[in-house]
């Protein structure tokens, strides 16, 4: 399969935030999200066998421990993937997927913690998610929507209700955008939709979702890869 890279870090999203975290992020996405943070996968990477990225997998933490496979798109890969996401479990691992929406998770193994996201409008790739998908989330799962705006929150808040997305998945999480080429400051300024503003609309609307904050952002330099 093509690699991007393998690394070691703080997970940074979805409930399990703050935990340490493999990450083994596959080249190669067929969107173009207008906030993407990401688009140095969009091509390059270096073939590696399923061996090949278990062993550095096992090298950066051993198992029991957190993996997460993201991309890029990684079930655009899905053939290589898919083997790969039942081995790591084999060895032990808890395994996240972290992916677009758009590709069909029927085969996904399903002790696999999906984080599927459903692009809002501002993402320029309204429309993408693959609704046959909404039959594949369990209860273990979960549901994002990156927010830019308010036509974001309202399209987001009325997917999760028209859906009772909070009955089908363990967190729907509602997370701002932040601006791509963000540098510098480890703070909200660089966010596309102010979080106190997303937090006050979430009240108001009793939404039953969670606020997500992308951790590593207020951690390292939102520039820096690998982390
Ligand atoms: S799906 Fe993910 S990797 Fe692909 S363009 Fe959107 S944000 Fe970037």
């Amino acid at each position: 399969m093509q690699i991007t890279e393998i690394y070691k870090s703080l997970q940074g999203e979805s409930t399990h935030a703050g935990l340490p975290c493999v990450f083994v992020r596959l080249t190669g996405c067929n969107l173009r999200c207008t906030w993407c943070d990401s688009e140095y996968t969009f091509q390059g990477g270096r073939k590696m066998t399923l061996d090949e990225v278990r062993g550095e997998v096992s090298r950066l933490s051993q198992a029991p421990g957190l993996v997460e496979i993201t991309g890029g798109e990684p079930m655009l890969q899905e053939k290589e993937v898919v083997p790969l996401m039942q081995r790591l479990l084999d060895d032990g691992y808890q395994v996240l997927l972290e992916t677009s929406g758009e590709r069909p998770l029927e085969h996904v193994p399903a002790q696999v913690v999906k984080v599927v996201d459903v692009k809002c409008p501002d993402s320029g790739e309204a429309n993408t998610f693959r609704m046959d998908n909404l039959a594949t989330v369990t209860a273990c799962d979960e549901i994002k929507f990156v927010l830019a705006s308010r036509a974001d929150y309202d399209f987001a808040l009325d997917f999760t209700r028209r859906h009772r997305l909070a009955e089908k998945v363990h967190a729907v999480l509602f997370s701002p955008a932040f601006r791509k080429d963000a540098t510098g400051a480890r703070d909200s300024s660089h966010c596309l939709l102010d979080p106190q503003q997303l937090a006050e609309w979430m009240i108001a609307d009793n939404v039953p979702a969670r606020l997500g904050l992308q951790l590593h952002k207020f951690i390292w330099d939102p520039a820096v890869k690998g982390v």
